[in-house]
């Protein structure tokens, strides 16, 4: 049976607005606005979607590093917003974060092995006089030489900077890392190389990852499960395979209609979205999407659509549309038909 590693429930992320002379709160951006999952050890799973859909956050608010609002977040059977500062920090162990931009989370004046060296101390994970060693094999593991510890950040590329953060990730032996947008700053090539290096990690390190990503198809490649975010809100949730074969939102219609389909002889339509995401700080009641949606009704302005499977789905699909089936079935057109 599969192990729940992480359940998040209705998980809530608001971020005050302040105004007024005497900076009262006068609003909230609800960036992360009840959002449910669960991920079980060893998958990847990934969170995507437009910028601002919450999906980054999302994996903030898991660690911590911005304080949610509400819901619970369990690791491995614990409640990590029950934690105080101290256990929290200790916790981090498990849980990493490898970042879009390694570079702006590692201290420029260190060398790596000094960056190495300060995770493995902050978590006290091996003895002083082992951590040389365990350097050379993380720089090893993760393709650099060993002899490239000495050097600073600002002498590797953008790609090696990647593999730094992952060796700075792994030194601690987490068992869940998050990465976010961890590969979006980067070449194809690169991207391929490092996207293979975490998967290769996660065999050899029984690792689990929650990816977040803008890019659906870096995303189809990594992934085991997908989660499709909008303005706060997850709109489809399911197996990799079933949502890219059969997805029921229109939202990820439209998202995966924009991708390129390399054989000309296949003709796709795109799904064009009107208009930009509307503003977190006041999101449209209802369904969300309904301002951009083609198959729009009046209920979707009032009715808010409960993610759900219809019959046809496949287990752990689920999307939250009113009409879906008949979306499906080519009962309902869209409105520019
Ligand atoms: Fe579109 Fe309505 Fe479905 Fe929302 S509920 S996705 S607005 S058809």
């Amino acid at each position: 049976m599969k192990k729940e590693l992480l359940k998040v429930n209705d998980l809530k992320q608001y971020f005050p607005i302040k105004g007024g002379l005497l900076g009262r709160t006068v609003n909230h951006v609800k960036a992360v606005d009840g959002v449910s999952f669960t991920i079980y050890e060893g998958e990847t799973v990934s969170i995507v979607g437009e910028s601002g859909c919450g999906k980054s956050t999302t994996g903030r608010a898991i660690l911590r590093l911005d304080e949610p609002t509400d819901g619970t977040v369990e690791f491995d059977g614990e409640d990590l917003l029950s934690l105080n500062k101290s256990q929290m920090r200790k916790k981090r162990k498990d849980l990493q974060i490898i970042f879009q931009d390694p570079y702006a989370s590692i201290n420029p004046r260190q060398t790596v092995r000094q960056v190495l060296d300060e995770a493995m101390e902050i978590q006290n994970v091996i003895p002083r006089e082992k951590r040389a060693d365990r350097i050379k094999e993380l720089m090893e593991t993760v393709g650099l030489g060993a002899h490239q510890a000495d050097r600073f950040p600002h002498e590797f590329s953008g790609g090696q900077r990647q593999r730094i953060g992952i060796a700075r990730a792994l030194s601690v032996d987490p068992k869940l890392i998050i990465c976010d947008e961890a590969v979006s700053a980067l070449d194809v090539s690169i991207q391929a190389q490092v996207i293979n290096l975490l998967k290769r990690l996660q065999r050899e390190f029984q690792l689990t990852y929650l990816f977040i990503s803008h890019d659906l198809g870096v995303v189809r490649h990594i992934s085991d499960r997908v989660i499709v975010m909008y303005l706060g809100r997850i709109v489809e949730i399911g197996d990799k395979k079933s949502l890219f074969d059969n997805p029921q939102h229109p939202y990820t219609k439209a998202l995966l209609s924009a991708i390129p389909v390399p054989d000309p002889e296949r003709k796709k339509e795109r799904i064009i979205l009107k208009g930009d995401v509307p503003s977190p700080i006041n999101p449209p009641q209802g369904c969300r999407f309904h301002t951009r949606c083609p198959f729009a009704t009046e209920k979707c302005k009032t009715d808010t659509p409960e993610l759900r499977a219809a019959d046809y789905m496949k287990e752990g699909h689920q999307a939250a549309c009113h009409y879906m089936e008949e979306i499906e079935s080519g009962e309902r057109k869209p409105n520019y038909v």
